[in-house]
């Protein structure tokens, strides 16, 4: 159970049944226990005192041991496409990014979410990668993130990509956690929440043997060894060879087919031959690709790719067979990607 720096209960995370032992310990019964459940998740209350169906001295009587929430916003941006950022502060004084996505033509509303403070993996193009790694986040920690998305936008978020800081496979018993309350409480279905990883062997091979699986994305942004060990050190623990093996075992195991994100980078990654490689790397893996545009941060030498490389990088992916799309960029007019705003903080 988590608490406050003042001791008090924090509700928000709390599954229906703790919920349940949290309304026996004051004396109350299992059915306010599910009105604060949909309090919470469906209605997304910061307060208490917000809960007007219950009575005033129930909620007295919580708000003497209990708060919804501690996470406060440090600090937002809207983009002009509608995007929000969101820097949220934890009681400990740590700092995480949350972006609420949303696309014109498009019901969904996506968050993307972070699963740690920091991160160990050090990817070159990642703003993220130059705080390092801090701490893992908690499950409600992950989970307060789309809560506060919810209450601060009075929308409900459909969709969640753990894509945020972090690298969520290297906290994988919290991210599961939190996959298992988004799916039940925030009645989210499990293929629309994805976790995106560098490409942790072992974990990915935990992740097949589970009774269900989140939609699987890898960040892989380049086609051969030496390539991707210049951009992303993880490669030098868990090569391409082994991790498209994994993959296929992946796939093979679970019937569900991968997302291979390519960050396109000009000069670097970008080229008709990189498109190439990459197409007969991927021959046999059941997969769709997703061509990310680089979102430029001012701390590194990375630039944006021309409309022409991206259109002809697509054209050969295309021709190999495989579904490629381009991920429409969001928030390029504030600090939208990852760990840009968290830098500035810093
Ligand atoms: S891209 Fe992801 S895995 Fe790589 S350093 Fe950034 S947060 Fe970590």
């Amino acid at each position: 159970m988590d608490t406050t720096n003042s001791n008090k209960i924090i509700l928000s995370g709390m599954s229906l049944d703790e919920l349940t032992a949290f309304t026996d310990s004051i004396g109350e019964s299992k059915y306010k226990a599910k009105q604060i459940h949909n309090w919470i998740y469906l209605k997304s209350v910061s307060d208490i005192s917000q809960m007007t169906d219950i009575s005033k001295s129930t909620r007295d009587k919580m708000s003497d041991i209990a708060v919804v929430t501690d996470v406060k916003i440090k600090n937002r941006q809207v983009s002009s496409d509608g995007t929000i950022k969101y820097l949220l502060q934890f009681s400990d004084g740590n700092c995480v990014e949350t972006v609420l996505m949303r696309f014109d033509n498009r019901a969904n509303l996506t968050a993307c979410v972070s699963s740690q403070v920091g991160c160990a993996c050090n990817c070159k193009f990642c703003a993220t990668a130059k705080l390092g790694f801090i701490r893992n986040l908690t499950p409600r920690e992950i989970i307060e993130q789309v809560l506060t998305i919810q209450r601060d936008t009075g929308l409900k978020v459909t969709n969640i990509v753990f894509m945020g800081q972090g690298e969520p496979l290297l906290n994988l018993d919290n991210v599961l956690s939190a996959i298992d309350i988004f799916n039940k409480d925030f009645v989210i279905g499990i293929r629309r929440l994805t976790v995106s990883t560098c490409g942790i062997i072992p974990q990915i091979k935990k992740l097949a043997q589970m009774d269900f699986q989140p939609t699987l994305a890898i960040s892989l942004h380049a086609p051969e060894h030496s390539l991707r060990a210049s951009l992303m050190p993880i490669e030098n623990k868990y090569n391409l060879d082994n991790l498209m093996q994994t993959l296929k075992d992946y796939v093979g195991d679970t019937g569900r087919r991968v997302t291979i994100e390519y960050t396109l980078i000009k000069g670097f990654n970008d080229t008709v031959d990189c498109a190439k490689k990459l197409a007969k790397l991927l021959i046999g893996l059941k997969a769709n690709i997703n061509l990310i545009i680089y979102n430029p941060n001012d701390k590194d030498d990375f630039e944006k790719p021309s409309k022409d490389s991206i259109q002809k990088f697509k054209y050969v992916l295309e021709q190999s067979g495989k579904k490629v799309t381009i991920r429409l960029e969001r928030g390029s007019d504030i600090d939208a990607a990852c760990g840009q705003l968290s830098n500035k903080y810093r």
